[in-house]
Order: C-alpha cells, then structure tokens, then sequence
C-alpha cells in the first residue's frame, strides 16, 4: 500500500496566504478567558488579548474552569454522546428553560419549542425550513377551503338557489375554470423572504441567499430562494415592500343567492428575518422605530418574524435576547455561539407555540444536533447565566459600558480617524473613516480593496499582541465581543492599542502599519 504523506497547505492555501500576508497566521496553543497564547521563536508563550472573543462566542470567555469541568466529566463518566432518537433530558431542560428565558424578557404568553442544530447558518436554515413549512400547509388548508367553496357554490348553482351575475361567464365551469388558471399561477410562485440591507445570516446555501453582502450571495443565487433586502434607515419601508411582495387568490362564494368572486390574501412571504444588532453589517443596532414597524407590518400581513440572535443573543447585550431591550418579538428565535459555551458546536431555533408544527420534526434532523455533549455543556451556560439572579447579565451591561466609554475616549482623542462606537453591552464596534483617498499607497489600496481591516488587525496582533478583526461585511469596523469577565486591564490594553493605530492612520504612516 502506498503510504500518504502529509501535504502541507491543503486546506484553506489561499485562506492561509491571505493571513500570512497581514500577519494574522498565528497558531494559537492555548487559551483561558480573554487570552489566547502562542509560542514565540523563543518557546515561551506570548499572551494575546482576545477582543474577538471567538467571533462573540465565547460570553464566559475561553476554557471557563466550571464549562471545562462540566466537559470534562461528561468524558469521564462516559456519557453517550451520539445516541440520536432517544430521550435526551438535557436538551428538555435546555429547551424549557429557553423558552421560560423569552418568556420571561418578552412577555409572551406562549411557549416556545426548541430544535436544535450544530451551527448558527444550520440552524438559520433550520428556521427558514419551518417558516416555508408552516406556509406551505397554511396555503394547503386554503386550497382546500376554496375547493369547498367551489363545491359549494356548484351545488347551490345546480339547485337553483344561486346565479352567476349578470354579463359575467357563461357557465359556472367557465368561470371555475378561469379561477383555477389564476390560483395556480399565483400557487406557483415561490417564496419570498424579508431581511434587511446589511444582514448577515449565514453562509449555507439558503442562509447566504438571505445575506445582504454580494460578494458571499451572488455566485449562488441559482441555489436558492430570492429575498428582498428592506432598507433599514427606512422604516416606512417595511410596509410598501410587504405591500408589493403581497399576493392573492380567488374564492368563490355565494353572496345573497349571486356566485361571487373574492380574493383570498396567499401567503407569499415566508418570514422577515432580521438581526436585532447587524454584527456582520457593522456592528448596527436596530432603533426601536424600525423594530416596530416590523412587528407592526409582519403582524397585518401574518408574516412570522425570525429574529436572528446568532451573535447578539445569550446575554451579551445585557439581556438574554437584545432583540427585547428595542420592544421586538419574534415567531422564531436563532441563538447558537456562546450557547456551547466555547467547547461544543450547537445551537437552537426556538418557535413560538402558535406557530409551531409538529410535522417538520419528522422531516428535519442531524445526526449530531442535540448530541449528549453539547447539551449538558448547554444547560451549564444557561444556569450560569441565570445564577445569582443574572449577575452575568448585568456584568455584561457594566463590562461593556466600561468598554464603550473607553472606545469613546479614542474617538474623541482621534475624531479625524474614528468615526464612530456602536453596539451595545458586550457587542461593540469601532468604525474608522473612509481611507481610500489616503496619501498612503497601502492604505488607500487596503481601504478600496475593503481589507484594510485586516491589516489594521495584523497590525495590532504584531505590535500589541490584541486580536480583533473587522465585520464580515463592513471592513471600515473592527470588532469587540470579549468575556463578561474583561478586566479594567484589558480593557486599558485595549485602549492604548487602538490609539496606536489611529495614531498610525492619522499619520498615515505605513512603514509603523505593516511593520517594513
Ligand atoms: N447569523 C449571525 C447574526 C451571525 O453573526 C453568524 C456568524 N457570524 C451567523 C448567522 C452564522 O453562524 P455560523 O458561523 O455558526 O454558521
């Protein structure tokens, strides 16, 4: 047999050039809370302030001593990990207290049900899959209903007891059969689903279709089905888009003895999803305006809002859902992230009990989702979050007001560089000013190209040993997602790293930027 040697650089090679070229090729050897570390040239670590904090999925920061505990007990008593379609009490617990969580933040008198997923994108899907189920038999009962009334209005013709109304058609199966043609024109029309400019939902293939960045959707637009993008500094938007996606079918009726023709609303729109704080997009809040609009104009059309608290959610913004700190309810609810507690992949699609259908539990599942280690890792974040009265929570909100005011204070050193601070509690972002008309070829050629960000990271990793990355889809702001247990330290470290750089762009000094 031939032996397999191990080639170098085959997963990801560009990827791996690309970080090569700004620095970030850094392998990490260990980690605990904030810090990632790295082994220098010398073999000693060299400690790096993580201010990514996993891409906001570490809320307890990484390797939490009771998470790694948990997990590690779990290992020891040999718990079983995959054992798909058997009784899981983990997962009920993480599922009941879920759903008692939203309850408790929105008001709702409803129950949620819990399906899980191992990935936020899975678990987008997952709801997207839901959302046209639900239309699909909505639209179903409403076949069947007109066939009814079809039949109906038939009998009474035949009976005599109805007409068709006068200079109409000449026969009652004329006119049925031109009321069928015009059904299954509209009955053929695919789903259409609502999100905003700047989403980012995903990367699968029906998720990307419903992320607003071009360059990641575009290339599969083929795949899947089309969304609708709704400005968000708009909120009047919301209506006129849901106006136009709108769709009807006819019925006929009999009304005072006359065969009549009525229209029927067809549920064209499958859900509006949206994310209560655009993480990929910029780190950009939602006002509480834009919110209700939605609430208002989803409720009118009977349109369920999925509200995608993917990156926002599990207490990072001082609540468990930041979508409820702007007023917003949602039909379904999307967490993953910090939900595995940054040592198991899993995450939920929660929907409200009113728009629940059993059915898709017999068409969806994974062999891995609701496995028997992510769930108890899952069910020990919940109770951490929720000890001491939500003491995490409230660390959350104080850690990330400490945090905003010490961005705000670069800004304010620096305004002619940074352009803005966004976000809230644990989830913040720092926007610097456009640079593509800078004197320096690196940085206009960076900022017309959208990487500059990266380079900026590079830059802050090389020199102040800080690690952060610009928004997916917003290269002009870096990112902020650190522990609940960020120090005043870090905090200070963070701060003084970031004045270097605006201090770097002001001076537009590209020797200090890539280090040459
Ligand atoms: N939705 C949002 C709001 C996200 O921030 C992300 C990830 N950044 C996703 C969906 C996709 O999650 P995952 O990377 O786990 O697939």
């Amino acid at each position: 047999m031939n032996s397999v040697s191990a080639e170098p650089g085959i997963s990801e090679p560009y990827l791996l050039g690309f970080l090569t070229s700004v620095g970030l090729d850094v392998e990490y050897t260990r980690a605990e809370g904030n810090t990632l570390f790295f082994r220098g040239d010398d073999g000693e670590e060299v400690p790096v302030l993580d201010a990514a904090g996993g891409y906001g999925s570490l809320i307890f920061g990484h390797n939490h001593p009771e998470l790694v505990a948990r997990a590690r007990r779990l290992l020891d008593e040999g718990a079983p990990v995959n054992a798909q379609f058997s009784r899981n009490s983990c997962a009920q617990e993480v599922a009941a207290l879920l759903s008692g969580i939203v309850r408790r933040e929105t008001g709702s008198s409803e129950a949620y049900a819990a399906i899980f997923a191992n990935s936020g994108a899975e678990a987008i899907e997952a709801a997207v899959k839901h959302a046209e189920l639900d239309r699909v038999l909505q639209v179903q009962a409403l076949v069947a209903e007109l066939a009814e009334h079809t039949a109906a209005a038939r009998a009474a013709v035949e009976a005599g007891e109805a007409v068709l109304p006068a200079g109409g058609h000449e026969d009652f199966e004329a006119l049925v059969e031109e009321v069928s043609r015009a059904n299954a024109e509209v009955g053929a029309r695919p789903p259409v689903f609502l999100t905003l400019e700047g989403s980012f939902h995903g990367k699968l293939v029906g998720s990307v279709q419903l992320t607003h960045n071009a360059a990641y959707r575009t290339p599969f637009t083929a795949l899947a089905n089309r969304a609708r993008f709704v400005p968000l500094d708009r909120p009047g938007a919301v209506g006129e888009i849901i106006a136009e996606e709108s769709a009807a079918l006819r019925d006929i009726v009999v009304r005072d003895g006359v065969v009549t023709v009525v229209e029927r609303p067809f549920p064209l729109v499958a859900a509006f999803l949206l994310e209560p704080i655009q993480g990929e997009g910029g780190i950009v809040p939602l006002t509480r305006e834009f919110a209700t609009a939605v609430r208002r104009e989803c409720d009118a059309a009977g349109i369920p809002v999925v509200i995608d608290e993917i990156q926002s959610g599990m207490g990072r913004t001082g609540a468990f859902l930041a979508s409820s700190l702007i007023g917003l309810r949602g039909d379904y609810y999307v967490l993953a992230k910090s939900l595995g507690g940054g040592l198991a992949k899993t995450s939920a699609m929660l929907v409200r009990s009113g728009r629940y259908r059993n059915e898709f539990e017999l068409v969806h599942s994974s062999t891995f989702a609701k496995d028997g280690f992510s769930t108890p890792i899952a069910l020990k974040v919940l109770e951490m979050l929720e000890a001491d009265g939500g003491r995490a929570y409230g660390l959350a909100r104080e850690r990330g007001a400490r945090l905003a005011e010490a961005l705000e204070g670069v800004r304010a050193d620096f305004p002619d560089v940074v352009k803005e601070v966004r976000g809230k509690g644990l989830m913040l972002g720092l926007e610097f000013h456009d640079q593509s008309e800078s004197s320096s070829e690196v940085v206009r050629d960076g900022a017309r190209s959208g990487l500059l960000g990266y380079t900026l990271s590079g830059y802050l990793l090389r020199e102040h040993r800080v690690r952060t990355f610009p928004t997916a889809s917003a290269g002009n702001t870096l990112r902020f997602a650190p522990s609940i247990h960020l120090t005043d330290g870090e905090i200070e470290r963070l701060a003084d790293a970031l004045r270097a750089v605006a201090s770097v762009l002001r001076d537009q000094d590209e020797k200090r930027l890539t280090g040459g």
